[in-house]
């Protein structure tokens, strides 16, 4: 590798660039965790996230990738043998239900073409039949960060609903929390799992559960074996601004921070922003003359676009040679789809001249790999970017 001058461009849909001052507030010196100075950070960030996650019930934080958050949402809602309902969404969906079957659950696992969220309406078929009431919990995941797709919570929620079935109602957020509009209470979900790297413009390291009431009265009488993921303990120990254990003090430091970011932008300017440079993307897409993977108009990532390849062209090779001329990372297609799609992450702390240049290195790498493409792509995206 030679050397590099300027920001490398990290446009992977996670972990996402970490801005300057979320850096600098994290650079603070480590206090103690059990003084003053820190319960009243921790009271102050219990409070500050809530609105990101759209809910007034707690936020569990947990020193942990998004991987520990999942496992804290199973093992404090259910028991062993407890049913749950995934839907075959794309990679991060089948880990999750991987991970489910080896904490000893069963799982109806419905099987999807990886370009499409949930189905609202096989969710509410699916709980219908199940007169007996066996299955416990459907698991989401909102943003499907291997196909670029997001599925419908709020028409999921009214499926549960319509059909009488009193299963909880579990969603992963990893890469939408922050970036794509989500409402906790609102919408009835009963654990929301995130992740600290993604749209919330952290470094890898914390992850989060926010849990309704229901989902709290649900772990009174859930057997699965925690300990470390239990929910009451920490709760407990916020009450008074702690943590049972030693909590990730820089951590935390730059999470106040990046809340503060969110804040001053406002959620809503936000998740507009996320969206308008999802769209300026797939135009970019469509200009190439290439496909979106995701196939479903309501169902279009705000936080990043997989882009299918065409036969015979290898999506690895093209993100090998961006990688290597221009200094930028784009995610790799994952499971099933390695080597078919690549990945553009337009999440976090992003801006219209980060996207032009993110875009223009795509389509430099694509002709440099002898993809036939049409170069009116970045011009098409620029056009959106130019015009709202
Ligand atoms: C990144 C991601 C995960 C995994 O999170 P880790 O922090 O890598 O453990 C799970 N689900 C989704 C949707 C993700 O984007």
């Amino acid at each position: 590798m030679t050397s590099r001058t300027g920001r490398h461009f990290l446009q992977i849909p996670g972990p996402t660039n970490v801005p300057d001052q979320v850096l600098r507030a994290m650079s603070a010196p480590t206090i103690d965790h059990r003084g003053p100075e820190f319960s009243a950070l921790t009271l102050r960030l219990l409070d500050a996230i809530k609105p990101v996650f759209g809910t007034a019930g707690p936020v569990v934080i947990y020193p942990a990738s998004g991987t520990g958050a999942w496992e804290a949402a199973l093992v404090n809602t259910l028991s062993p043998g407890d049913r749950v309902l995934c839907s075959e969404t794309g990679h991060f969906a089948t880990l999750w239900q991987d991970m489910a079957l080896s904490l000893g659950l069963e799982v109806d696992f419905v099987p999807g073409d990886w370009r499409h969220g949930t189905d609202p309406e096989v969710v509410a078929q699916r709980l219908a039949a199940d007169h007996a009431h066996s299955i416990k919990a459907v698991c989401v995941v909102h943003n499907e960060t291997s196909t670029g797709v997001t599925s419908r919570i709020a028409e999921i929620r009214r499926a549960i609903d319509a059909s009488g079935h009193p299963a909880l109602l579990l969603v992963d957020t990893i890469s939408s929390l922050g970036s794509i509009d989500y409402r906790h209470d609102e919408w009835g979900v009963d654990v929301t799992v995130a992740g600290s790297q993604k749209g919330l413009m952290l470094p890898p390291g914390l992850s989060f559960n926010a849990v309704s009431d229901k989902a709290l009265a649900a772990s009174r009488t859930a057997r699965l074996t925690r300990s470390f993921w239990d929910w009451q303990p920490v709760i407990e120990a916020n009450r008074r601004g702690f943590f049972p254990y030693t909590p990730a003090t820089n951590l935390l430091y730059a999470l106040e921070e990046a809340l503060r970011m969110l804040d001053d932008e406002g959620l809503d300017a936000v998740y507009a922003r996320h969206a308008r440079h999802a769209a300026a993307t797939r135009a970019a897409v469509r200009g190439w003359g290439l496909e979106v993977l995701c196939a479903d108009e309501r169902e279009h990532s705000g936080s990043l676009t997989a882009v299918l390849m065409p036969a015979g062209q290898d999506a690895d090779k093209v993100r090998e040679i961006i990688l290597d001329r221009f200094d930028m990372s784009l995610g790799a297609g994952l499971g099933k789809l390695s080597g078919r799609v690549f990945r553009i992450g337009h999440l976090g702390h992003f801006n219209d001249l980060t996207l032009a240049g993110t875009l223009a290195g795509v389509q430099m790498g694509l002709e440099l790999a002898g993809v036939p493409i049409d170069r009116r792509g970045l011009g098409d995206a620029l056009d959106v970017l130019r015009s709202r």
